[in-house]
């Protein structure tokens, strides 16, 4: 749920990551290096309370316009999480992109454009589709049309050793209960079932190699 100590997890820069994701990652960067790309950490490890400041101020913001509850909240799921269900709690899973001296803010950097051919980051998405996977890294929101949940997210990748292992304990939790009973902003008014749905389309809409 992003409640575990920073403790237990490798510091990377201004980064944490699970142990063994962290080992791999850092090989990863030394392959890419070699084949003239610098890669750069957007998003490793995030906390529970990171990701409820996040989704609370995007809540917030749209809620001055006129969206009902249940759309501002299918809007902001587009790419960001509710609290206590991302797998950037695990540790296990990266948002990836070319260093390059831009101007380009954060939000403006994780676009899906960037990474088509001709795109700012299209060599760094070529050199992971071809070798990615012999780390143990692999995209976690295709373009598949058939998966449910997030919008393709051509710069997130999962370690797939250990996020297949968390997600399966996950899954085991009870977790459309304990979110129920979390104070977030925005959910007070949503039951089980709505978080039931929202594990499955969304934790469980993922890169069917991760399951
Ligand atoms: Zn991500």
């Amino acid at each position: 749920m992003g409640k575990s100590k920073l403790s237990q997890f490798t510091k990377l820069g201004d980064h944490y990551l699970e142990n063994e994701t962290a080992a791999q990652f850092q090989l990863m960067k030394k392959a890419t290096r070699k084949d003239g790309i610098q890669i750069q950490l957007i998003s490793a490890f995030r906390s529970f309370t990171r990701q409820k400041e996040i989704f609370e101020a995007k809540f917030l913001k749209l809620q001055q316009t006129n969206l009902s509850e249940m759309e501002t909240i299918r809007q902001i799921t587009q790419y960001s999480s509710i609290p206590g269900t991302s797998r950037h709690h695990w540790g296990t899973d990266i948002d990836l992109i070319e260093k390059r001296s831009t101007n380009h803010k954060v939000e403006d950097v994780l676009q899906p454009n960037h990474f088509k051919k001709e795109g700012i980051f299209s060599n760094l998405h070529l050199w992971m589709q071809e070798n990615a996977a012999s780390f143990g890294f692999y995209l976690t929101y295709t373009n598949n049309q058939e998966r449910t949940g997030y919008e393709y997210e051509p710069w997130h990748y999962s370690y797939i050793p250990k996020a297949k292992v968390y997600l399966q304990e996950y899954l085991e939790l009870n977790m459309a209960k304990k979110l129920n009973s979390e104070k977030i902003k925005g959910l007070e008014n949503m039951d089980v079932n709505f978080f039931e749905k929202y594990i499955s389309d969304y934790v469980e809409g993922i890169n069917s190699s991760l399951r």
